[in-house]
């Protein structure tokens, strides 16, 4: 008998209860093609519609599918990694529940890593620029600078438009996996883990149904979790500007000494003082705040508490042939 490749799909859902059965579908339209065993395995994070009923019936109606349902809303970071370690699959993807990662593109993953030497295949999401697909103007210039941004500061490389839909082989996982660092920021554990990646690119699509659940302040807290977990920068930047200000201090301090024994002025700037009381004090709660960001993920990682915790686990018959 053939054997065949198993593969995992993973799904994090949140709030998707009018997404669930059309990405089903569009998944199972194209699945058919491949030449897999698969199973799918949709994670309920929190949601507070009826996402978790709807992947209850497809699980009854489909041994394939199987539900991972979380006590509350733990994030995406979570969904996915409580995900890759359920995985049973030789290959693993990880794919949004909103149809915006097109399950059109699973073919040619699971080709690459067939036939080509490959370990992982991630997609690339192209701004799609026909007026009202994709997505708003504001959102694509953030995330250009995001890309932008978290290169300069950081460790990893980026590439810009990366996305979290990825294939991956089981290698690959297990090494995601023996990460055991609690802040998660998997768009920079892909390319650290390393291993040959083939990118593909895609024309971004519209969510199906439903609404993204990124707010500009929760863009803002993920570029921050990007750079702070791979990199110092920000540190060494707080105390650069500590030495450097410091020296200017000194050859200020050294001025008004002359100026005033040897030119017999008085000191005269309040201007001078209350600006550089400004000054300073500022640049003192920015290195604090950028002190505060690390200690804040120190705290957190040694409470060593759990990712996420679940509350049901409906597990699938990967090896069931249709
Ligand atoms: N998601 C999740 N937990 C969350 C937020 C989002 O599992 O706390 C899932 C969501 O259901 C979707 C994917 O992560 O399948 C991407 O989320 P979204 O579409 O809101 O993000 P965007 O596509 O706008 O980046
Ligand atoms: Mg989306």
């Amino acid at each position: 008998m053939n054997k065949k490749i198993r593969l995992s799909i993973i799904v994090p859902c949140f709030n998707e209860g009018k997404s669930i059965d059309l990405f089903y579908k569009g998944v199972k339209r194209h699945i058919n093609d491949l030449d897999v065993n698969y199973e799918l395995i949709f994670i309920n994070d929190g949601s507070r519609d009826d996402t978790k009923e709807r992947v209850e019936l497809l699980h009854e109606q489909d041994p394939k599918v199987a539900l991972i349902d979380f006590s509350r809303n733990f994030g995406k970071e979570a969904a996915m990694l409580a995900g890759l370690h359920f995985s049973k699959g030789e290959y693993v993807v990880i794919m949004d529940a909103d149809l915006q990662h097109p399950p059109q593109l699973l073919k040619e993953m699971v080709d690459t890593l067939n036939l080509e030497p490959y370990d992982a295949v991630a997609a690339i999401r192209r701004n799609n620029k026909t007026k009202g697909k994709g997505d708003p103007l504001l959102r694509r210039i953030f995330s250009k600078n995001f890309y932008l941004f978290v290169n300069k500061m950081s460790d990893v490389d980026l590439k810009e438009g990366a996305t979290d839909y990825r294939m991956m082989k089981r290698k690959v996982v297990n090494s995601l996996l023996a990460i055991k660092e609690y802040n998660r920021f998997s768009k920079g554990l892909f390319e650290w883990v390393g291993f040959k990646t083939k990118y593909i690119e895609y024309r971004d699509v519209e969510r199906v149904a439903g609404k993204s659940s990124w707010s500009y302040f929760s863009l803002i807290n993920y570029a921050i979790e990007g750079i702070t977990s791979f990199s110092t920068v920000p540190l060494k930047f707080a105390s650069l500007i500590g030495v450097l200000s410091a020296f200017v201090s000194f050859l200020y301090l050294a001025f008004v000494i002359t100026d005033k024994v040897i030119n017999g002025n008085d000191v005269s700037g309040w201007a001078t003082i209350v600006s550089l009381i400004l000054f300073l004090g500022g640049i003192t709660l920015i290195s604090l705040g950028v002190l505060g960001e690390y200690i804040g993920r120190i705290y957190n990682e040694v409470k060593r508490r759990p990712n996420y915790i679940i509350n049901e686990h409906l597990t699938s018959n990967v090896n069931h042939e249709e």
